[in-house]
């Protein structure tokens, strides 16, 4: 058994595994660990991505994980009115519903494929300093505990991302930036099959339900709530719960599977790297604040990340100078458009029902060609200029 690595990647998620396959095509030393003992098991995620979102992190559709293809996307207000949109004209935008577990497999299998080597049941549990610089991880493995060096650690660990504060990164979340998350996967309804249904206001407040469609009469049907706009713990289910009795479409359905989770809805991280650290995925908080979707987000940084970082291995420099270039890919890509959602976010959720109304009305007979955030925020300034003034300049 090998100790020493060029790079240590904690968590075996999306933004990690494409972290690991493209160090270690440029030939890096790459160990990822994974504290649980399935990788993409239990599911945590409603399992939405756009096609547009996997082109761009070069990876190729496999039908092994694709649960069903979308045709479109609806957008529901309080009072009923609906934005519809179709494949015709949301194009690669309109996406799939993953088998997430066959995805995160498949991201760490062409990890494994490039040269990674993978450790499940292996938690880090700290990480080890030189002064101020990551020289690598305390972990347990099966219970024993481990201390593995190496050149950098990526913080790979999701929501709960304790690796970068443990190096001293502050990563905490106030309770406004938190999506509290409920979400069973239910069968024996009558929603549409392969449409995804979003439906917003005081039925969820700060967030929305989801309605993603797992085949025939089966989809995950879900709602994520503000954690600042919650009493008490449990409430989001009755949120959801309360609206699966009044929805005829989803009163006559079954659950198979429930679960829970969180999803930060914040800014993205001030600072992405340090000495001997890097952060991608939802460590660095890359998710986008307004649908609370990480994934194709995460492959990106995670691309960027392992591009980088080979690079670093062949010239032996894991400086904060050296691995710079990736914060810069990542912001390049995506700063400006997780600023806008999170201004967005944040403006939205001052919004009465009677306006979210008036504004879902809006959308459904303006010309929207996408259903894009940033399409719908165009067409939002053209008719409601007042409701995004203090972020019109990154529309
Ligand atoms: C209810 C819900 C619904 C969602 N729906 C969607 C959606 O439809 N579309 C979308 O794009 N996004 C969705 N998301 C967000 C999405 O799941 C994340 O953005 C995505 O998984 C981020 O990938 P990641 O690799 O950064 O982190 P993760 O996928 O969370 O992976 C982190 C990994 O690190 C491991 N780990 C953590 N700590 C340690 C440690 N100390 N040692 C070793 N391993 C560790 C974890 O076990 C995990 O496997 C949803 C999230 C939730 C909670």
């Amino acid at each position: 058994m090998r100790t020493d690595y060029d790079i240590i990647v904690v968590g075996a998620g999306p933004a990690g595994s494409m972290t690991a396959k493209h160090a270690a095509r440029k030939g890096a030393r790459v160990l990822m660990i994974e504290k649980r003992q399935e990788i993409g098991a239990p599911l945590r995620c409603a399992e939405g991505v756009n096609r547009r979102g996997l082109e761009k992190a070069g990876v190729p559709v496999d039908r092994r994980w694709v649960s069903t293809d979308i045709s479109g996307a609806k957008l529901v207000s309080p009072g009923g009115h609906v934005f519809r949109i179709d494949e015709s004209q949301a194009g690669n935008e309109v996406g799939m519903v993953l088998e997430r577990h066959l995805f995160d497999k498949a991201m760490a299998a062409d990890a494994a494929r490039a040269g990674a080597e993978i450790w499940l049941k292996t938690a880090a549990v700290d990480v080890i300093k030189e002064g101020e610089r990551v020289v690598g991880v305390k972990a347990r493995r099966e219970g024993e505990p481990l201390r593995l060096t190496a050149g950098c650690v990526v913080a790979a660990d999701g929501f709960e991302s304790q690796v970068a504060r443990w190096a001293g990164i502050d990563t905490s979340l106030k309770a406004g930036d938190i999506t509290t998350c409920f979400q069973y996967r239910m069968t024996n309804l009558r929603t549409e099959p392969d449409y995804c249904e979003f439906i917003i206001g005081s039925v969820a407040p700060g967030g929305y339900i989801w309605i993603f469609p797992k085949g025939d009469d089966t989809a995950n049907v879900g709602i994520g709530v503000l954690a600042s706009k919650l009493e008490k713990p449990g409430e989001v289910k009755r949120y959801l719960d309360d609206w699966i009795r009044k929805d005829e479409r989803l009163s006559c359905g079954q659950p198979l599977e429930a679960l829970a989770g969180g999803v930060s809805v914040s800014p993205p991280v001030e600072r992405s790297v340090m000495d001997g650290l890097i952060l991608v995925g939802d460590s660095a908080r890359i998710i986008d604040p307004i649908t609370g979707g990480g994934i194709a987000n995460g492959l990106l940084a995670g691309m960027h990340a392992g591009n980088v970082l080979g690079d670093c291995a062949q010239a032996k420099d894991f400086s904060e100078e050296a691995m710079m270039p990736y914060d810069k890919l990542w912001r390049d890509a995506m700063e400006d458009r997780l600023w806008r959602n999170w201004m967005a976010k944040e403006k939205f959720l001052t919004l009465s029902d009677s306006t979210l109304d008036a504004v879902i009305e809006t959308l459904s007979t303006a010309n929207v060609d996408k259903m894009s955030v940033h399409n719908i925020l165009i067409a939002i300034k053209e008719r409601h200029p007042e409701l995004v003034r203090e972020f019109e300049e990154l529309i």
